[in-house]
């Protein structure tokens, strides 16, 4: 089948097909009509409305809050050989003036502007004078009040349906909520926009949670599996992430730190590199991530839990856009749990935000704890229901182990109840476990009737067991922040023998690495499977590509993202007709680049 759609895509973009509801996007928006895209990070949301600004007359006008992304998305539109500009503080006076020539003139496919600019009289004067094609709305969520990333501006973009009534409109968000998803409708006036969502599974991201025992160790042997390849490691603190970046620079990793702490300019340094180098990782705080659209990041790492399965998501969908095989991996603590329900309680708000913080911290840790498909629950979290078993997160390659932990759970609840709902889980244990502490005995916790009933375990396993309590909630931390333990709602289900209790069995390290290495887990040659045999390939076209990129000033994957380096390097295409078939290369850059590639792939054949 060919349409001028598919045509386009062929000989702009370089891409055979469309991706999931890409294309009824595409004619429905072609055709003048209005439409809400959800779709997750990576899906692929930028063609649908720069492909129908393409096929329609005039200039699609393209809202984004992220200053710093417009540079690269006109770079890349460019790089395609389309008309691309974009409007924001950072031109020179006589740069906007040039841009808003071309604009009047109608030279421009595709104009970027800030909301701020868009609203201006005199922008909005600009616009009547031209033929616009579509107007896109991205980072929709922004118009949400109750989001993380509220744009007072955006929400008067409703001016643009009573000023262009006859322009079609767009808005786009990677935002799963249902409530976002009304607001953007109410507040964009996009009542009778047609709705397109898509499924928010990311099906190449694998999933993996562990405990953490030795967070540097577990790093350095997680980051044996990703050799030379970009990636994030989030950090609760601006102190971690320092500590981190130093150990793996020692440990002769590419990485650099960003966080509040740091100035503006060495962030924005950091940020560079890891934009225009290959390999670089990020040791960063959750100060990092918003707006940063490149597409081969191959990991996520978190130290430390996240703050709400919404954060994870949004965190670790930051791996593979590109649609390659990535890793979302994660490592926490009964620690991380204690002084997560410490920091809620703690908090100045008020009870009801309390509440709807510790469900999320629930959430979290329900997630953490799984004994079955990830993937299964996180889209459950958004409300999907996904069929699951995936095959492709830990749970679902190597399913934990558990056992019956009702007697166990009776006796440390117990324990939590009888010494008086005033210690932490050190002490309990020492109670559980007869330990005749100084402590213990100068509290009188020997003669207590539950001293002693937990020999038979332990102080790991003992760990495991409190740790696990905290998650299911059967236990809660103190809000004064000693991290003493008290008994909860639940607890009392357990205690009077009514509720059983199924804990999973904290796999040992050695044994846990092990199983690693047997299964799916760890692949050689990292992310891409890219074979010992194939690796002078791969580097001499990604040093060629490195070396274009330079030259034109732009980020290496602006040139060729890495799903098209590997398409090269299994097919080999020794002729520019040959090349032309490879998905990413379209009529300009085969013009542009062919011959540098086909040069370095017919030196080495
Ligand atoms: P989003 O904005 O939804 O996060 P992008 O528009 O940046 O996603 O697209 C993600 C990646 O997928 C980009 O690298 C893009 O080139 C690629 N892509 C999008 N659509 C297609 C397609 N139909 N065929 C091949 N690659 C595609
Ligand atoms: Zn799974």
């Amino acid at each position: 089948m060919t349409s001028p759609a598919l045509d386009l895509l062929q000989s702009v973009f370089g891409y055979s097909s469309f991706r999931g509801q890409q294309q009824a996007v595409v004619e429905h928006l072609s055709e003048g009509g209005d439409a809400l895209v959800l779709m997750p990070t990576g899906g692929g949301k930028s063609l649908c409305y720069q492909v129908p600004a393409l096929l329609r007359q005039g200039t699609g006008i393209v809202v984004s809050p992220l200053i710093a992304l417009m540079q690269d998305q006109v770079d890349a539109l460019r790089e395609a050989g389309v008309a691309a500009a974009f409007l924001n503080s950072s031109l020179a006076a006589a740069e906007q003036r040039e841009v808003e020539r071309q604009l009047e003139a109608g030279e421009l496919n595709l104009l970027y502007v800030a909301p701020e600019r868009l609203l201006t009289g005199r922008f909005l004067a600009q616009l009547e004078r031209t033929e616009v094609a579509l107007f896109a709305i991205d980072e929709a969520h922004c118009v949400s009040q109750w989001g993380h990333d509220f744009r007072p501006e955006y929400r008067e973009l409703a001016i643009l349906q009573q000023r262009f009534p006859q322009v079609p409109r767009i808005a786009l968000t990677a935002t799963a909520d249902p409530r976002t998803r009304e607001e953007i409708v109410e507040r964009l006036s996009l009542q009778n926009a047609r709705q397109f969502v898509s499924s928010f599974d990311r099906p190449n991201i694998g999933y993996r949670v562990g405990l953490r025992h030795n967070a540097k160790r577990q790093l350095g042997e997680f980051l044996l599996g990703h050799q030379g390849e970009s990636g994030i490691v989030y950090c609760l603190s601006r102190r971690k992430v320092d500590d981190t970046t130093a150990w793996l620079a020692e440990s002769g990793v590419e990485a650099l730190p960003y966080h509040a702490g740091l100035d503006a300019a060495t962030r924005a340094k950091n940020q560079k590199r890891f934009l225009r180098e290959d390999g670089v990782v990020m040791v960063a705080t959750v100060a990092f991530g918003m707006g940063i659209d490149k597409p081969d990041v191959r990991f996520v790492a978190h130290l430390d839990l996240p703050r709400s399965i919404e954060g994870y998501y949004q965190e670790t969908g930051r791996a593979g856009r590109d649609g390659l095989p990535a890793e979302a991996w994660m490592i926490y603590g009964l620690s991380d749990v204690v002084t997560m329900s410490q920091m809620i309680a703690q908090s100045e708000s008020a009870d009801e935000r309390k509440r709807v913080e510790r469900q999320k911290l629930e959430s979290l840790l329900a997630y953490a704890e799984a004994t079955d498909c990830r993937r299964q629950l996180l889209l459950g979290a958004f409300g999907e229901s996904y069929p699951g078993p995936c095959g492709h997160c830990d749970n679902c390659i190597a399913p934990p182990k558990t056992w019956d932990a009702t007697v166990p759970a009776q006796k440390a609840l117990s324990a939590v109840y009888r010494s008086g709902q005033r210690f932490g889980s050190g002490h309990v244990i020492d109670i559980l476990r007869g330990e005749e502490t100084e402590r213990v005995r100068s509290l009188g916790h020997h003669q207590l009737s539950t001293f002693g009933v937990g020999a038979d375990m332990d102080e790991k396993q003992w760990r495991s067991v409190f740790r696990q309590l905290l998650a299911a909630g059967l236990l809660e931390a103190d809000a004064e922040g000693y991290g003493t333990l008290r008994l909860t709602a639940a607890s009392r289900g357990v205690l009077s023998g009514g509720q059983s209790v199924k804990l999973r069995e904290d796999a040992r390290p050695e044994r846990a690495a092990r199983r690693r290495r047997d299964s799916k887990l760890v692949t050689g040659g990292g992310s891409l499977g890219i074979e010992a045999y194939e690796q002078d390939m791969w580097d001499a076209l990604r040093a060629v590509r490195t070396q274009l990129a330079k030259q034109q000033g732009v980020p290496p994957y602006v040139v060729f993202h890495d799903a098209t380096l590997l398409a090269m390097l299994r097919a080999l295409p020794t002729t520019e007709d040959e090349l032309a078939t490879i998905s990413g290369v379209g009529e300009a850059k085969l013009k542009r680049y062919g011959r540098d590639f086909l040069a370095v792939i017919n030196a080495q054949e």
